[in-house]
C-alpha cells in the first residue's frame, strides 16, 4: 500500500521526529524524516522522507507504526491524538472534533 517502498521507523530519531535541543531548549524537527518520525526505505535500503503530500496515503500505516512503538516504550494509554500530530495536518484526522485543541 505504501508509494514508495515500505515505510520504517527513522534510524535518526526513533519514531520521535524530533530532538530536544540542549543548549536553546527548542525543539527540531529531525532532518532525516523531515520530522515524520518514519521514512520510506526502498530495495537498495536507502531512506527517503516522506513528502507531506504522501502523508494522507500513508495515514494508517504510520498510526499503527506509531501505536507499535509506543507500545515497546511501555505506554498503555492510546495514541497520540491526530491533531496534535504535525504529520495528519491538513487531513481529515488532523482536525480537532472537540475544538479544544
Ligand atoms: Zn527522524
Amino acid at each position: 500500500m505504501t508509494l514508495q517502498g515500505r515505510i520504517v521507523r527513522c534510524i535518526s530519531c526513533d519514531g520521535f521526529g524530533w530532538f530536544d535541543d540542549d543548549f536553546s531548549g527548542d525543539a527540531e524537527d529531525c532532518d532525516w524524516c523531515a520530522g515524520a518520525g518514519y521514512v520510506y526505505r526502498d530495495e537498495a535500503d536507502r531512506d527517503r522522507a516522506i513528502p507531506p503530500s504522501d502523508y494522507a496515503a500513508v495515514a494508517d500505516e504510520l498510526e499503527r507504526l506509531e501505536e507499535e512503538r509506543l507500545r515497546e516504550l511501555g505506554y498503555q494509554g492510546g495514541a497520540k491524538r491526530p491533531w496534535r500530530q504535525a504529520i495528519r495536518k491538513g487531513t481529515r484526522l488532523g482536525r480537532n472534533p472537540y475544538g479544544d485543541n
